[in-house]
């Protein structure tokens, strides 16, 4: 694995927490510091400390960190421009900056969450991956990871946003794939099922009691069991791509 991964490098959106967080370290870990991250997310004392724990452990791993809002998409080309040169020449992106909103009814989904939803999941990351295909297809190499859910394959009521943007990821993973098949880029969906992250902190505006009613009576996985998936998936050869996968708790129904 580690020679697949050497000195690449690596795009990852939601890189502050939970699943990207996870994905830079096990990245980091399985190329043992010999690759370059550029880390994404709004939030820049988190990614600050994220740089910190992977310098730590690997002090000669190169990381551009850049705040940066994935649904503002007029700021997608000017953020990918302003990439210093020594980690322009991207090899992996991963999309995986999202969130869901709220558990209401469709009724009485909040204008402003649906917006938010669909901005980040869908939209900036339709947008991220417009603005980096062209350095993929200049090397005809590289691949695309989008974190999906099972939301997007199994809907749930209350889930009148978040699965819609979800089975967007996937539609769009699918038509992407396709569309690049004549070339040697891959794209990969993954889909996650429950994974304890701030995720339904996020959900349910910081209320803690909701977040973690929502892994009542299955263990969930935890973030790391994402990014195992999303390195073994990028150290493939490169005529395999695992397109799809779903990961559940073994107890999630
Ligand atoms: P976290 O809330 O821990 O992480 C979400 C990440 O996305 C954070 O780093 C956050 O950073 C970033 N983010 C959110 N909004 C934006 C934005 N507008 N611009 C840039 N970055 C943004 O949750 P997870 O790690 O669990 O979520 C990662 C992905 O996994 C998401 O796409 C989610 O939908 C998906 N998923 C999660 C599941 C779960 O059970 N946890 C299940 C299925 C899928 P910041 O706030 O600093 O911007």
């Amino acid at each position: 694995a580690a020679e697949r991964l050497a000195n690449k490098t690596i795009l990852i959106t939601g890189a502050s927490s939970g699943i990207g967080e996870a994905t830079a370290k096990e990245l980091a870990a399985a190329a043992n510091g010999q690759i370059k991250l550029i880390l994404t997310a709004r939030r820049a004392d988190k990614l600050a400390q994220v740089t910190q724990d992977l310098k730590s452990a690997y002090p000669n791993i190169k990381i551009h960190t850049q705040q940066h809002d994935v649904s503002k998409t007029e700021t997608i080309v000017p953020f990918v421009e302003s990439i210093p040169e020594e980690f322009k020449d991207i090899d992996f992106l991963i999309n995986n900056a999202g969130k869901a909103l709220g558990r209401e009814p469709v009724g009485e989904i909040l204008t402003e969450d649906i917006l938010g939803m669909f901005e980040t999941n869908v939209l900036g990351l339709i947008a991220l991956t417009q603005a980096v295909l062209p350095i993929l297809k200049k090397k005809n190499s590289g691949s695309i990871v989008n974190i999906g859910s099972i939301a997007g394959r199994d809907p749930y009521p209350g889930g009148g946003i978040y699965c819609p943007s979800k089975a967007a990821v996937k539609s769009f993973s699918h038509v992407l794939r396709k569309e690049l098949i004549s070339t040697k880029i891959r794209v990969l969906e993954v889909d996650p099922g429950a994974v304890e992250t701030e995720f339904s902190l996020v959900r349910f505006k910081q209320d803690k009691d909701a977040a973690k009613a929502v892994y009542k009576g299955a263990e969930p996985l935890v973030a790391e069991d994402i990014a195992e998936v999303i390195v073994f998936g990028l150290t493939r050869r490169e005529n395999t791509v695992i397109a799809e996968t779903l990961v559940f708790p073994t107890n999630q129904a």
